[in-house]
């Protein structure tokens, strides 16, 4: 049995809790992975699965299918407003192709986790990043990676996408490889950019000659608390007061986010009579 609750119980706090022995979510991994590291997996992924199915429930913004678009055809859209594709283009593109964005990392302690995920729910696929890390270069690279899988069509129904390690060449498929190649277009401008260094440096030259690059590449990502700016971001767009007071709650605590702000900010949005 899985255990997926029901979208109808998620939602409506009336409803007595059932779970769904039939449920589809079919989990791609990576290749030749353990069936003990797949069942591992298997809480934090379902976990941030229902997460995901709340804030696809309660997301305003319409999605407008990126299927088919190339990696360069986004960077050139991205780069009509910003001077690179840093984590804040890339949210602002997303938003606006009605492609939510979130990121969650509440996993009890001893369960294994992953960096992220994709899945489709109420018509959006949803983005989904769980690598806990202040860096939004890292997290950027993760959301465009994602956006790969969904430009790619690789995001087929019931099919959630769970990324392990984005890094690890020996483990991963072909779709996979596309989807970083994708990502490293999307926010470097080429598919296969490498940076070399030489193998002796000091670690004050190492960053100048990084600044130095990262400039002339214009990927420079200003120093952020990058889970905080996704998720602050994202809030915006969420219809909070669709949610009833417990679920409002849970989805906040999920978030980070400070639940005496959402209502706050839902109250000056409420229309002057
Ligand atoms: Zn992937």
């Amino acid at each position: 049995m899985s255990i997926a609750c029901k979208d109808t119980f998620l939602l409506n706090p009336d409803l007595n809790p059932t779970f769904d022995a039939e449920s589809k979510a079919l989990f791609k991994t990576v290749k030749n992975q353990d069936e003990n590291v797949k069942a591992e997996l298997a809480v934090a992924q379902n976990l941030a699965l229902r997460v995901a199915e709340l804030i696809a429930y309660t997301y305003k913004c319409q999605y407008q299918s990126i299927v088919g678009m190339t990696a360069k055809e986004i960077r050139a859209v991205i780069l009509d407003k910003y001077t690179s594709v840093t984590l804040e283009a890339l949210l602002a593109f997303c938003n606006e192709y009605g492609i939510p964005i979130g990121h969650f990392a509440e996993f009890p302690t001893k369960v294994k986790k992953f960096f992220g995920m994709v899945t489709q729910s109420k018509g959006h696929p949803v983005i989904m990043v769980s690598l806990c890390d202040l860096s939004p270069s890292r997290l950027s690279f993760i959301i465009a990676h994602e956006l790969g899988h969904i430009a790619l069509g690789h995001l087929e129904d019931g099919l959630i996408i769970s990324e392990q390690n984005l890094g690890m060449l020996d483990q991963l498929d072909d779709d996979e490889s596309a989807a970083n190649e994708f990502a490293a277009e999307l926010i470097l401008g080429q598919p296969d950019r490498v940076y070399y260094f030489p193998h002796y440096m000091t670690a004050e030259a190492l960053s100048e000659s990084a600044m130095e690059k990262s400039r002339r590449d214009r990927v420079i990502e200003k120093n952020s608390n990058a889970p905080q700016q996704i998720n602050r971001y994202l809030s915006k767009s969420l219809d909070w007061d669709s949610l009833s007071n417990d679920y409002r709650e849970y989805l906040a605590l999920a978030l980070g986010l400070d639940i005496a702000e959402i209502i706050e900010e839902s109250r000056n949005c409420l229309p002057v009579s």
